[in-house]
């Protein structure tokens, strides 16, 4: 629902419908004193009028009757009526007059202007008369329709008489009447002029107020609902809206021409953000964030459309040791090539539709779904070994590395995304599990490979205190003389239903459960007290050694010299017959650490040997700065060294070295007679092999040595 809110057009109309109610609140004040003045001056005109007429009525009256009087003065004196008489009607002749009466000096009717004069000797006896009679002066009375002037008449000192005019006030009355009803109605005349001017005054005020509405509107109202239309298009997420454009110089127009700038830079902004967030900043690859979207849309897209889709998860074989030995600079380049190399593969093999990301560390994932997706997986798959399995060069170096695939597939394995994922994942570790540098397509039994070694986790535990672990000894000899200098002990778990397991199958379970680090302590102290026992009646000159592994995650807990000095206290072993075998990486991942604890092992007299060298880039440069006292070569270099010059000549430089840092080489893995002769001639102290002698039980190894 749209909530009705009190915007700025309805404030603009609020404040104009306020303005204009006081304007005809005003104009009805102002109307209304009109009217009131009209009535006040009508009544001031009568009342001006009033005063003037009177007094002129007055004057004229007071003349008239002043000059009757003296007139009368004789004729009175004589009484002669006649003359009195003529002089009376005279009078009464003038307008307005209504009666003129002489009287005596009792206020008796002489004469009123009658022939017969029927009132003669009447006393009056009206309402004016005694004032009339008794004034000494001239005399005025006013009564509502007469005003009654009277002046005595005089003969010297002597009062012999008087006489009174009456006028009326009718007409002047009259008279007054019409000159107020005129200036009435011109006044009402002036108003309804002024009404008209009033009305055409509010008009345009109305008309104005409406233009300054419409303008404001326009200019103002209009365009700021069009920036807010575009900023909420923006808060939303939709960069491509119409933008707001405006020429205009004023302040709304910098305000629409900010805001745009500003939309613009924020969709830019916007597109590196996400340029950042989907895209893999060390090879410019597609990320995991993005694949995933991108996978569950297509997903959806071929759901229910009879097509099919592979995901490829490919995993550089044993990436973390080029980390480990050559720094994190040459993996980033290791990982720039492959995935260059990668790239290649995919465009060539992948279809339109392909998809290359990498999920982070050493892991990409490589999308198809054009054609029979099976056999394309198995085409790029294929193409993907064997390009990343040849070598690479870094920092002047070659390096040689293996990539595991593992390959699911849609609809077979599975529906949905994350499930798709994991078995991809299941593949790739299988992949691993059968050897590395190789592909594998998911299968249902997988699923049961991954159980079977969370399984192994479970029996592996307390799997010593059931006595299923025990140690072999596989005899190390002297090239020299061919005699058994020592035995490498090697682990092995009697499994109640697999029979013997070899520890490549579950030491690395030992190892990521952390097991390893109860088992490895019993692992040596058993190796010590056999060993212990082996050399009681030879002499000392002849004793043999044992060496025994360890694990680069003991290597890492630090408490690796105690635990060698409490076995040899205990079983009683001279330390200088305990040797260590400690691989390549864990020794040189963290080289300060494990040079500290080499030297404490040293200062006990126990010796060390870098077990499986060779195989971890580590250089023969490395073995200046580490203190060892041996070197194990691995036996993949032993075992071509026959075929492959590469091979013998490295066998060769690895011995040379060796020495001439006085350091102990032991050959492993001599499986024939040729490798033999080829390591004695070369110079090679010690080997073991099956040649010489397989890993056997500590009674059978004591046969071997009497
Ligand atoms: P490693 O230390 O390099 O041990 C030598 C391996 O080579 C042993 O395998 C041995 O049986 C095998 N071998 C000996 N001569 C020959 C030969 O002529 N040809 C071939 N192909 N192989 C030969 P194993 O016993 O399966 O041990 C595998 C790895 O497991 C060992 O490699 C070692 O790294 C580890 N391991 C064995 N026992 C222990 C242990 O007690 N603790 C620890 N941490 N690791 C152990
Ligand atoms: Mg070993
Ligand atoms: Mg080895």
């Amino acid at each position: 629902m749209k909530k009705i809110r009190f915007g700025l057009q309805a404030r603009f109309l609020t404040a104009m419908a306020i303005m204009l109610a006081v304007v005809i609140a005003l104009l009805a004040t102002l109307l209304h004193r009109q009217k009131d003045m009209q009535q006040e001056v009508a009544d001031a005109t009568r009342d001006s009028m009033h005063s003037m007429v009177e007094d002129s009525l007055r004057r004229h009256g007071e003349a008239s009757v002043n000059q009757l009087a003296d007139s009368l003065t004789n004729p009175l004196y004589y009484f002669d009526l006649d003359t009195i008489g003529k002089l009376v009607r005279s009078a009464q002749l003038e307008p307005d007059v209504s009666y003129v009466l002489v009287f005596d000096p009792q206020g008796r009717i002489i004469h009123d202007g009658t022939e017969e004069i029927a009132v003669y000797g009447q006393q009056m006896s009206d309402p004016l008369a005694y004032e009339a009679v008794s004034t000494p002066n001239l005399h005025i009375q006013w009564s509502p329709q007469i005003v009654d002037i009277s002046e005595p008449i005089m003969i010297g000192n002597e009062r012999i008489g008087g006489v009174r005019v009456g006028f009326s006030l009718a007409s002047v009355r009259a008279h007054e009447d019409r000159a107020v009803t005129a200036a009435k109605s011109r006044l009402e005349e002036l108003g309804r002029r002024h009404l008209v001017w009033v009305a055409a005054l509010l008009a345009a005020l109305v008309v104005a107020c409406v233009a300054i509405m419409l303008y404001a509107q326009r200019t103002l109202v209009r365009p700021i609902r069009q920036l807010a239309a575009a900023a909420h298009a923006i808060e939303v997420g939709n960069y491509n809206s119409e933008r707001p454009v405006s020429h205009r110089r004023d302040e709304v127009g910098e305000l629409v021409r900010a805001f745009s700038s500003m939309s613009d830079s924020i969709a830019r902004h916007d597109r590196d953000v996400r340029r950042m967030a989907y895209t893999d900043s060390l090879t410019g690859l597609t990320n995991r964030l993005a694949f995933r979207e991108s996978l569950d849309h297509r997903l959806m897209m071929l759901r229910g459309a009879g097509r099919q889709l592979a995901l490829l998860f490919a995993d550089i074989d044993d990436f973390k040791r080029v980390n480990d030995t050559l720094g994190h600079e040459a993996g980033d380049e290791v990982l720039q090539q492959f995935a260059n190399r990668i790239l290649e593969a995919v465009e060539l093999l992948g279809g339109d539709d392909a998809l290359l990301a990498r999920f982070g560390g050493d892991e990409f994932v490589i999308l198809i779904q054009d054609g029979d997706v099976r056999a394309a997986a198995t085409r790029l798959a294929e193409k993907l070994v064997t390009e990343l399995g040849r070598p690479i060069v870094i920092q002047d170096r070659q390096v040689f590395l293996g990539t595991s695939i593992g390959i699911t597939l849609f609809p077979e394995d599975a529906s949905g995304a994350t499930a798709l994922m994991k078995n991809g994942d299941i593949a790739m570790y299988q992949a691993k599990v059968a050897g590395k540098n190789c592909y594998r397509f998911y299968s249902r039994a997988m699923d049961q490979a991954v159980e079977r070694r969370v399984r192994m986790e479970q029996e592996l535990r307390g799997a010593w205190e059931r006595g299923e672990l025990s140690l072999l000894y596989q005899p190390v000899f002297r090239l020299s003389d061919s005699r058994i200098v020592g035995a490498e002990a090697l682990l092995r778990w009697q499994h109640p239903e697999l029979g013997m397991v070899a520890p490549s199958v579950f030491i690395d379970v030992a190892e990521q459960s952390g097991l390893i680090e109860t088992i490895g302590p019993r692992v040596l102290r058993a190796a010590c007290a056999a060993a212990a026992r082996w050399s009681a009646d030879r002499d000392p000159m002849d004793q043999l050694f044992v060496s025994v592994n360890v694990s680069p995650r003991q290597l890492r807990s630090g408490d690796l010299p105690e635990v060698v000095a409490e076995c040899l206290r205990e079983t009683g072993l001279t330390s200088s017959r305990l040797h260590l075998e400690l691989t390549e990486t864990a020794v040189i991942s963290d080289e300060a650490h494990a040079s500290a604890l080499l030297a404490t092992l040293h200062r006990t007299g126990v010796k060390v040997w870098l077990d499986d060298f060779g195989t971890g880039f580590s250089g023969l440069s490395h073995l200046r700065r580490v203190p060892v006292d041996g070197v194990k070569i691995d036996r993949s270099f032993i075992a071509d060294m026959l075929r492959d010059p590469d091979d013998l000549a490295l066998t060769s430089a690895i011995i040379a070295m060796a020495h001439s840092l006085g350091i102990t080489v032991v050959a492993e893995g001599v499986e024939k007679e040729g490798q033999f002769n080829m390591l004695r001639e070369r110079g090679c102290d010690l080997a073991q092999g099956y040649w010489l002698g397989y890993p056997v039980t500590a009674a059978e190894f004591n046969q071997l040595i009497v």
